[in-house]
């Protein structure tokens, strides 16, 4: 098979028409298929054209590490040019499983609490390349017929900033809304608060409706700019203005919009901290909080005691903030949140 870069799918579904595109697409995301040759509408001379000019996947499997409950599985995945990103699978509180994928090999945005963080950013991904993380685990559940087969969630919270990859991230959901069962409501976009690159999205028409994750970690400007260096001096009140802005404009939305927390240990979960919460929450809105328990990033941060996190919880529901936790997953295979990264170390595979 000759080396193509990626667009070229693109380039080679340009000339041909809609329907065409079509199958060629729900050929892709049909869990039973494993090759171009097997998508049966398409012509056998389109079928063996594909086969012959492009790879059935853009992405090949290195390993995939599995948690020792089995409820969480990790894959390192290799890109043509051969870069390394990672991409997980949760079984969720209904027993469905919720995928997250990678939208940049590395990430530029530096979160000292974070593992991508530490890589530095190489390339954003492709839009197959992001949707080919999603082909991969719904043909890795296909050959484990005794797991539980539906994917009921997909987030994009694994390497790197999805808003930063704007286009890609926009053209991988608007493939996935429209060639598999995945709703917008099941989709989340998770991000570090790219201020210019979330108004723009409050303004394209082409954006689709799905749920969108705002990484804030502190309403104290200054400890959110100790933590998270693409912080500036006015975020908080651009931030409160957007939010503003998209209440306004989406009313119905409103729950599909959450801030996430990371509880780190006498950094972000004290008192003051809590008081600055729920001033930023008044003066947006009625919003949703999720705490999430820092998981070892092997940085300076520890996550925070338990009686700190429950005393934080319990200010924010006294002051009748919308405050929800996260589950901790796949800690034991550095599957979870924060800790993507690509070491060099061997894993044991599968
Ligand atoms: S938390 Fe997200 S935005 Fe921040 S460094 Fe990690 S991957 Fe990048």
């Amino acid at each position: 098979m000759s080396s193509v870069s990626l667009p070229t799918l693109e380039a080679f579904l340009a000339p041909l028409p809609a329907y065409r595109h079509a199958q060629v697409w729900k050929g892709m995301f049909d869990a039973s298929l494993r090759g171009w040759e097997s998508i049966s509408p398409l012509p056998s001379a389109l079928r063996f054209e594909l086969k012959d000019t492009l790879p059935w996947m853009a992405l090949q499997e290195k390993h995939v590490l599995a948690s020792t409950r089995g409820d969480t599985f990790k894959a390192l995945l290799e890109t043509n040019d051969h870069k390394m990103i990672e991409t997980v699978i949760m079984k969720n509180s209904r027993g469905f499983w919720s995928v997250c994928v990678s939208s940049q090999v590395g990430c530029a945005m530096a979160c000292t609490f974070c593992a991508t963080g530490k890589m530095g950013f190489t390339r954003n991904l492709t839009r197959e390349e992001i949707i080919d993380q999603y082909r991969f685990w719904i043909y890795f559940l296909a050959g484990k017929p005794k797991l539980e087969q539906r994917i009921s969630n997909l987030v994009y919270m694994g390497m790197g900033e999805p808003l930063a990859n704007y286009e890609n991230v926009k053209g991988s959901l608007k493939l996935l809304l429209k060639y598999t069962d995945m709703g917008p409501t099941r989709i989340t976009v998770s991000s570090v608060g790219l201020i210019p690159m979330l108004r723009k999205l409050l303004n394209d028409p082409e954006w689709p409706p799905v749920r969108l994750a705002v990484s804030l970690h502190s309403a104290d400007g200054e400890t959110r700019r100790n933590i998270m260096p693409s912080s500036y001096p006015n975020f908080l009140e651009d931030l409160a203005s957007w939010t503003k802005e998209y209440f306004t404009q989406f009313a119905s939305r409103r729950r599909h919009l959450t801030f996430e927390y990371v509880m780190l240990s006498g950094v972000n979960d004290t008192p003051m901290h809590a008081e600055k919460l729920i001033q930023f929450a008044r003066k947006v809105g009625k919003v949703k909080i999720n705490l999430i328990p820092y998981n070892d990033t092997k940085s300076k941060y520890n996550t925070s005691e338990s009686a700190a996190l429950i005393a934080f919880e319990k200010k924010l529901l006294d002051a009748r903030v919308d405050v929800t936790r996260r589950r901790t997953m796949g800690a034991d295979i550095a599957a979870a949140c924060g800790q993507l990264i690509v070491e060099k170390k061997a894993a044991t595979s599968l």
